[in-house]
């Protein structure tokens, strides 16, 4: 049984064969109660994401979490990988989002932990097993969600800078900046962000795109002109500095929706390379250059044709890795490339996967790269919780 929610997920954990049968949760699409004293939703599975932020908007509030799949994703689906997106660098992950969940395990019994508060110390707190455990254990029905005060208005600006040392200092600089609030702030290295620019229809002089890099920054204010006027000083302030280039600050809500197309249009890389391999790693902030700058010669020496796009979440360490060849790779060729981009992760103590999860596509990376320790007690919860591997076989892991 393959539990799905709207089949946005990047790692194939949705996918099926002849023989699965599908678990829709598009049904349960119930937003049932929100509480704006304590400022939760109690949601059923099958709620997209932006129905949520929707209803939530209406009480002020907002989900604080978010990314590009919004209209599809589901809160079921959200969960079950664990997802992060822009906002994670500030509000969390999925984990820290979910203050409770209900869900139906493979016996049949309903695990239900629907508590409304933050603090709970009653021995385990076993929700957080089913979270990220993309549909393994349990099918998820309902979750409580934190939600958070919602900044009325926000402001964009994208800036050129070198590296993303030089894009960490100015995050740094909002994010100590008294009454301000940095909601995003996106790197795309230049490769990537002059093709999907161009793609856009931008012009090379509308973009500082002349940079190694670019910033997507967002912060939030009162209204829009408030927003942009403490974007503007605030980058005017630092603009001298070590590394900042050019930048742009959208001038109404319909520029700053292009320019986050930019970042956000990820499908223009898959239409110009059908089924591209594409990677989503963690990196720690101060080692980001250094990784990056090391996987051109070496993706190179595999193959010379071999220039990554690269993009992603800064400010929590998040790249996206886009290869411009279209996929699959032959499996030698695919395990060199991960080699690659996975083996200095650990050391420098990142994550073979940041944000998607293992579903399919991550399985073999699994067991090269995560503890050993870690793969057998994870078979050996999965064969608890589902001894005959009913739910979702064959992703992540396989029971005992
Ligand atoms: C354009 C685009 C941008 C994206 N950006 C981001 C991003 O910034 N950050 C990020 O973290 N992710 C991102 N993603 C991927 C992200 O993982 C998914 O968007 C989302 O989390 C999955 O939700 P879904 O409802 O589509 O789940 P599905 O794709 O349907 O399922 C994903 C997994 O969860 C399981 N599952 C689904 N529903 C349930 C349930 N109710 N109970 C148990 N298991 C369930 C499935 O079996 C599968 O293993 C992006 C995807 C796209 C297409």
């Amino acid at each position: 049984m393959v539990p799905q929610g709207g089949r946005t997920g990047l790692v194939g954990g949705a996918i099926t064969d002849p023989d699965s049968l599908i678990c829709d949760l598009g049904a349960l699409d119930r937003i049932e109660e929100i509480d704006p004293v304590t400022g939760v939703a109690v949601v059923q599975a099958g709620v997209t994401l932006s129905a949520l932020q929707e209803a939530a908007r209406a009480f002020g509030l907002d989900p604080a979490i978010d990314l590009a799949a919004r209209g599809s994703a589901t809160v079921g689906g959200l969960i079950s990988t664990n997802a992060g997106g822009i906002m994670a660098f500030r509000a969390g992950v999925m984990r820290h989002r979910v203050l409770g969940l209900e869900v139906v395990l493979p016996d049949g019994s309903i695990f239900c932990d629907l508590t409304r508060v933050m603090k709970t110390s009653a021995g385990y707190d076993l929700k957080h097993l089913f979270i990220g455990a993309e549909g393994t254990l349990g099918i998820a029905t309902r979750a409580v969600i934190k939600l958070e005060p919602l900044v009325p208005a926000r402001a964009t600006a994208l800036v050129g800078v070198d590296n993303a040392a030089a894009a960490q200092r100015v995050v740094q600089y909002f994010l100590s900046r008294g009454g301000m609030s940095l909601r995003a702030a996106e790197i795309m290295w230049r490769r990537y962000a002059q093709t999907t620019s161009a793609a856009l229809g931008f012009d090379h002089d509308q973009l500082p795109l002349g940079a190694n890099c670019l910033l997507a920054l967002e912060v939030g204010g009162d209204t829009f002109e408030a927003a942009s006027a403490a974007l503007e000083s605030g980058l005017a302030e630092i603009y001298d500095e070590d590394g900042l280039k050019d930048g742009v600050v959208a001038s109404s809500m319909q520029q700053a929706d292009r320019i986050w197309r930019v970042r956000e249009d990820t499908e223009i890389l898959y239409r110009l390379h059908p089924q591209a391999p594409s990677f989503d790693v963690s990196v720690p902030g101060g080692a980001i250059d250094g990784y990056v700058e090391r996987l051109g010669p070496t993706l190179k020496a595999i193959d010379p044709q071999l220039d990554p796009y690269i993009f992603g979440h800064l400010a929590d360490g998040n790249l996206h890795i886009v290869l411009n060849v279209q996929g699959p790779l032959p499996t030698p060729v695919q395990q060199r490339v991960e080699d690659v981009l996975y083996a200095p992760l650990g050391e420098l103590g990142g994550c073979f996967s940041a944000e998607h999860g293992i579903g399919l596509k991550k399985r073999a990376a699994f067991e090269r790269y995560a503890d050993p320790v870690k793969q057998t007690l994870s078979r050996a919860v999965k064969g608890l919780l589902d001894p005959k591997g009913l739910l979702n076989p064959g992703k992540v892991v396989d029971p005992f």
